[in-house]
């Protein structure tokens, strides 16, 4: 008998040192803890240098643990241009950081028209965030442990972002992160913009908001472009598009669709000219 139960015992036994990293990781679950990091990262060193030798590998079981891990989230917020999807990007990051948790923002780099520093809204509010081309480069930039750490990640502009999918769904299914995606939903011809439809399949919520029709007032689902360019990707405000409702998107793309046709048919003169 003893020989069985020895090794059941030793079992348990090994179990003990991980219910001494417990208040660590609970605490951390709080988000009502009006200062966590302050509170929480001081300890660390001090309260498990005694199992030094084992902590590491211990520290990194208990954070695989499912169980330990509060669940990850998706929300996508989406829209034409000037709905407010930066703004209410915004305000959901500040609430759920000044409930405690730790945030962060990271927005393209291919947007560059309120510095890199910071996301700014079309209507001036601000927030320092990571300016990156790709999401996978993110966990490196903002740094490994400050990545274990950090509760809530939104992303800006996300349309440009090709690795949107993986980073949203790891994130939230392997990392326990809330991932709060805004971007547009349709480009200038009202077909799926990058990869932001792609995650709604993976997303906790879908809100889609509207804007305002320049031309009549009514809800405005459409942003269109009101000049000659015709690629995908083209960044400008309110001198390059307007958010539209239905009828005004289509009679001004008809109209738009003439004129880009008629500079096409001028350019390809001029280029035969050169
Ligand atoms: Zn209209």
């Amino acid at each position: 008998m003893k020989s069985i139960l020895t090794p059941t015992l030793s079992a348990f036994t090994l179990q003990l040192p991980k219910a001494t990293h417990l208040p660590l990781l609970t605490s951390k679950s709080f988000p009502c803890n009006p200062n966590p990091t302050t509170t929480l990262l001081p300890l660390k060193p001090t309260t498990l240098s005694p199992t030094c030798s084992i902590h590491s590998i211990q520290s990194r079981d208990v954070h695989m643990e499912p169980a330990t891990l509060p669940p990850g989230e998706i929300h996508v917020i989406v829209g034409p241009m000037f709905a407010g999807k930066t703004t209410t990007l915004l305000r959901r990051i500040q609430s759920e950081s000044s409930n405690g948790r730790s945030v962060a923002l990271i927005k393209s780099n291919k947007d560059t028209r309120y510095g890199l520093d910071s996301i700014v809204t079309h209507d001036g509010a601000k927030l320092p965030c990571l300016a990156l081309p790709v999401l996978s480069s993110f966990r490196q930039k903002f740094g490994l442990d400050a990545y274990d750490k950090l509760d809530v990640i939104g992303i800006d502009e996300a349309q440009f972002f090709e690795d949107l999918y993986d980073f949203c769904r790891e994130a939230a299914d392997n990392d326990g992160k809330t991932v709060i995606v805004a971007g547009l939903d349709g480009d200038y011809l009202r077909r799926s913009f990058g990869s932001v439809l792609d995650i709604i399949p993976l997303a906790d919520s879908v809100t889609k908001l509207t804007s305002r029709c320049e031309l009549c007032g009514k809800r405005a689902f459409f942003t269109l472009r009101k000049t000659e360019e015709a690629q995908t990707e083209l960044i400008g405000g309110a001198d390059v598009y307007m958010p539209v409702c239905r009828k005004h998107y289509v009679s001004g793309q008809v109209v738009m669709e003439a004129a880009r046709t008629v500079l096409e048919s001028q350019n390809v003169q001029c280029v035969s000219y050169a």
